[in-house]
């Protein structure tokens, strides 16, 4: 990105600021297409169809910006992106802060990449909306993928609801399938909302444990359990070697106990130490097994049809919130009916339905 950026071979784009020309119009007037499409969807789709990263990270810019024109040129871009969208496998990967996910992410990926396999990492980053400090702007992760040419790593911020999170990587999802990446990853931390948001984007959900915690399910909700098609304990090595195992198999016999929710798969749960590079490649086997599986018992398009509905809810809901929130009434209105709720003069019921009515334009019955 950097390297297009001084070369002036894309335009930069920051969230929510509308991006300078990166090359003079009227040299762009004089010396015909060939740059000048690079302000336009078609030069966007272009790049991104070509493999271009730096134009692929553009564009995910676009689609990450609240403004509205960048929203238009965003939905333009995908619309065209979109035939060209839905040949990967797309893989959620969870686990709480520590657990390994960076390593793992970066030791199965260059397992793939190595087997000339493109892998793309969308991350979403919660801590910039907790704490302010950002675990994924830290340059060490994942230096080595970050040099691979057949990996495009991007980090997110998930400013905003879950929702939101959901509806742009969603996005970024079908522009990277459009570039040409085979293997989608979506990385979360396994400690809020968002991992309800990452399972109904992808296809296979992954999520890593450690062993010796004296419990297993420590900080992972049984909800996130059900989510998952394979559970990888990590850090199965040296001394822990002994300790995963033995939480593997807990862990296995506790999951046995749940309904099969995907046809024909029962999720596995496998050791793996992601610094050592063992037990990595049984993972890559079992999400295979579980591709070659549920696309024969056809869950696997299926799965994607039932996504693509919750996305159009998702994105009616998005809309109209958007809609209702910018509204200028309703923005003169809200601090007072915030500030009577916090004085007990009015329920917080009644203060939303007030705005409804005046959202809608309803006549209140005298
Ligand atoms: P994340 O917060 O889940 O992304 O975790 P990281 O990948 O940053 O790993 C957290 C720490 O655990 C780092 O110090 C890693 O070197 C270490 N780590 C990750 N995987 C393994 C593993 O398989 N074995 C051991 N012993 N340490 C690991």
């Amino acid at each position: 990105m950097e390297k297009a950026k001084k070369e002036g071979t894309a335009p930069a784009v920051r969230e929510g600021v509308s991006p300078p020309p990166a090359v003079n119009p009227e040299f762009l007037a004089r010396h015909g297409r060939k740059k000048k499409r690079l302000f336009s969807a078609d030069g966007y789709v272009e790049g991104i169809l070509s493999g271009n990263n730096a134009i692929l990270s553009e564009a995910i810019t676009l689609i990450e910006s609240n403004l509205p024109e960048h929203t238009a040129i965003a939905q333009e871009i995908l619309a065209k992106c979109l035939p060209h969208s839905g040949k990967s496998v797309r893989i959620g990967i969870t686990g709480i802060p520590g657990a390994g996910k960076s390593t793992f992410i970066e030791t199965f990926g260059l397992h793939l990449t190595r087997s000339g396999k493109k892998l793309a990492v969308l991350a979403i980053d919660p801590s910039s909306q907790n704490s302010g400090g950002s675990i994924l702007g830290d340059k060490t992760r994942m230096q080595k993928l970050g040099a691979d040419s057949n990996a495009f790593i991007r980090p997110s911020p998930s400013a905003g609801t879950p929702g939101g999170v959901a509806s742009r990587t969603r996005e970024s999802i079908l522009l990277c399938e459009a570039a040409g990446f085979d293997t989608v990853i979506v990385e979360t931390v396994g400690v809020g909302q968002s991992e309800t948001a990452v399972r109904s984007m992808v296809d296979f959900f992954l999520l890593l444990m450690l062993a010796g915690t004296g419990d297993e399910l420590q900080g992972i909700k049984r909800g996130i359990m059900e989510m998952a098609d394979v559970v990888a304990i990590n850090k199965a090595d040296g001394d822990n070697t002994a300790k995963a195992e033995l939480a593997k198999h807990s862990l296995q016999n506790a999951l046995n106990l749940f309904p099969v929710i995907r046809p024909g798969w029962h999720p596995r749960v496998l050791a793996c130490s992601a610094l050592e590079d063992r037990g990595i490649v049984d993972i890559i086997g079992a999400i295979g097994d579980f591709v070659k599986v549920t696309r024969k018992n056809g869950f696997f398009d299926e799965q994607r049809k039932a996504q693509d509905v919750i996305r159009m809810h998702d994105t009616i809901i998005e809309a109209l919130k958007n809609s209702f929130y910018r509204n200028e009434k309703i923005s003169e209105m809200k601090g007072f009916l915030e500030a009577q709720i916090r004085e007990g003069k009015i329920t917080s019921f009644k203060a939303a339905s007030e705005l409804l009515d005046v959202y809608f334009g309803r006549q209140k019955d005298c």
